[in-house]
């Protein structure tokens, strides 16, 4: 509940006159619980339909890992099923291999898919990769979470593929999204500044789509809480070592003291992409000599990591 001084403050909605529980800093409005519940609905369905993200008849595999951002996306996919009658989930949750991390998570994803009645799948990268990722990363501890990233990647179309799914849905939310625009361009990565994973091209490609993109991670902490879907879960050790947790620092300073500052980043990178034809170094689609996979190169990134530890 949010008071000033010592008094509530009222939900922003009128006529409602019950106490406010969050304050959005972008539009600037205190909502109640239930006004808070109904806001984050409606953006995740503006956002969805606004991309026309999910399509009659689609099987969406959801990204699972357990986590806050997955958890509130199978929530919210799961609750809106009623609206799309022939479309089916199947949660996809990746086991990397992280001791004193993973095995929580995946307690609280097993919970939430089995009382939730959703198709649930476990892949891990000891099965895929011969090796979990602790091991596979010995001695380059600090490229955990570039070497994390691609194999889990990996990891999620390939059970993706074998569910027979047509959508990937991850859980990235707004601050994500702003993290990775502004990560891009410290990297001087333009590639995959405007590389747009949504349209799933080339077509061996399933579509990657992002329902929660528009809420930020507040919003997000904020709708399990009201909802008792919040968890408390362990840190990744690796989290330390990652470009993105210096930039997420930053963000956030930023937005909390100019508030628009994550939206108005991701709408620079829309510019951007509206203005950009060809995705620089997006060559033709071949594959990789090693696996057969999809690859950019002659070699893919997976079968890179695979072959040159250090
Ligand atoms: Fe993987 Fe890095 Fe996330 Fe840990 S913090 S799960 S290593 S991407």
């Amino acid at each position: 509940m949010m008071r000033t001084g010592g008094d509530e403050i009222p939900c922003s909605c009128a006529p409602c006159s019950e106490p406010a529980v969050i304050r959005l800093r972008d539009p600037g409005q205190h909502l109640c619980s239930s006004h808070c519940i109904r806001y984050i609905g409606d953006i995740f369905f503006q956002t969805i339909d606004r991309q026309r993200m999910i399509a009659p008849g689609d099987r969406i595999a959801v990204a699972f890992s357990g986590g806050k951002d997955s958890t509130a996306l199978l929530l919210l996919l799961h609750a809106a099923l009623p609206v799309w009658p022939d479309v089916t989930l199947v949660a996809i949750t990746v086991d990397e291999g992280i001791a004193g991390y993973r095995d929580e998570t995946i307690r609280a994803a097993v919970d939430l898919t089995a009382r939730l009645g959703v198709e649930h799948h476990i892949v891990s990268f000891a099965s895929l990769f011969g090796g979990d990722l602790d091991t596979l990363l010995k001695g380059r501890e600090p490229r955990a979470c570039t070497v994390c990233g691609i194999l889990r990647r990996r990891a999620l179309a390939t059970a993706a593929r074998l569910a027979g799914a047509t959508r990937i849905a991850v859980g990235h939310n707004l601050d994500d999204e702003a993290q990775s625009v502004l990560m891009n361009l410290l990297r001087g990565d333009f590639p995959h500044l405007v590389q747009d994973a949504a349209s799933g091209e080339p077509e061996c490609f399933i579509p990657r789509i992002k329902p929660l993109a528009g809420l930020s991670e507040r919003e997000i902490v904020t709708y399990l809480v009201l909802t008792g879907n919040y968890r408390e879960l362990p840190e990744c050790p690796y989290t330390g070592y990652a470009l993105r947790s210096e930039v997420r620092a930053m963000l956030a300073g930023l937005e909390f003291r100019h508030p628009g500052t994550m939206k108005n980043l991701i709408r620079s990178r829309d510019t951007i992409r509206k203005h950009t034809n060809q995705v620089p170094g997006k060559g033709g689609v071949q594959r990789c000599r090693e696996c057969g996979e999809v690859s950019s190169g002659e070699i893919c990134q997976v079968c890179r990591i695979l072959a040159r530890p250090g």
